[in-house]
């Protein structure tokens, strides 16, 4: 569903030249759950930032659901993203001055069949919260805002790039929860980055980098919830 094809990708010119994805192959079958591990620096932003095409490879290609990424002109490529693809960071990005409920209602902007926005509110445990700012919310609230605005278009796939980063274990575990019933709920194909490797076992797919290449590949046939994940 999601295929990345000998995607090369460097940064800087001549003796400052660093070469970050070094011919990366990975694919993801729709509606699975693929973590993404690997040391700082190793290109885990770089190459999720390809993916959702916000940055271009060098050479190689980016397909989702066999369209390729790269024949896309600029107009469908920015169609593309928005309504299909969404972004998850460690910082959440809020818009301060508008509630819980406008955040997300922000994300369903350009897609033709948003999810319903209220029921997402429940899914979310946002309910009780959805009129207030964001700096009247916890950091797992305002996380699950971000998530909510990203999936509120049920994106084809959900990119996320260290969405525990910012939180504390007992909220990262409930953020996990939350990605995996998203997944299990509205099926999208999701990456999740992170550096830490126990949020391995809850995947469908682990996916290793180091040194711009890809390490080790594991299909899990037996997912741990991430309720009991131990790290
Ligand atoms: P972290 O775990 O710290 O987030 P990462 O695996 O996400 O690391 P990347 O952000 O993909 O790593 O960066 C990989 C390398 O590419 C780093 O050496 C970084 O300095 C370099 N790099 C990334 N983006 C750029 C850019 N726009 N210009 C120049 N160098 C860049
Ligand atoms: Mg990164």
């Amino acid at each position: 569903f999601l295929e990345v094809n000998q995607v090369k990708k460097s940064f800087g010119q001549g003796d400052t030249r660093v070469e970050v994805l070094r011919g990366i192959d990975l694919t993801v079958e729709k509606g699975k759950l693929c973590v993404l591990l690997g040391p700082s620096g190793s290109g885990k932003s770089t190459l999720l930032n390809i993916i959702g095409g916000i940055d271009g490879p060098d050479s190689g290609s980016v397909a989702i659901a066999k369209e390729k990424i790269e024949d896309m002109n600029e107009k469908k490529l920015s169609l593309y993203r928005r309504k299909h693809l969404g972004y998850v960071f460690q910082q959440y990005n809020l818009i301060a001055n508008l509630t819980v409920k406008e955040n997300i209602e922000v994300g369903a902007y350009l897609s033709d069949a948003p999810l319903d926005v209220d029921e997402l509110l429940h899914v979310l445990g946002l309910w009780d919260h959805k009129d207030k700012l964001p700096n009247q919310i916890s950091g797992g609230q305002q996380q699950r805002t971000a998530i909510g605005r990203a999936i509120v278009k049920n994106p084809d796939v959900l990119l996320c790039d260290e969405p525990t980063g910012a939180l504390d274990y007992k909220t990262s575990k409930e953020i996990l929860e939350l990605i995996e019933q998203v997944n299990s709920k509205y099926q999208n194909t999701i990456i999740i980055v992170t550096h830490n490797d126990a949020i391995k076992h809850m995947a469908d797919q682990v996916v290793s980098l180091r040194d711009g290449q890809i390490r080790s590949q594991v299909y899990n046939d037996h997912k741990i919830p991430a309720m009991q994940l131990e790290w």
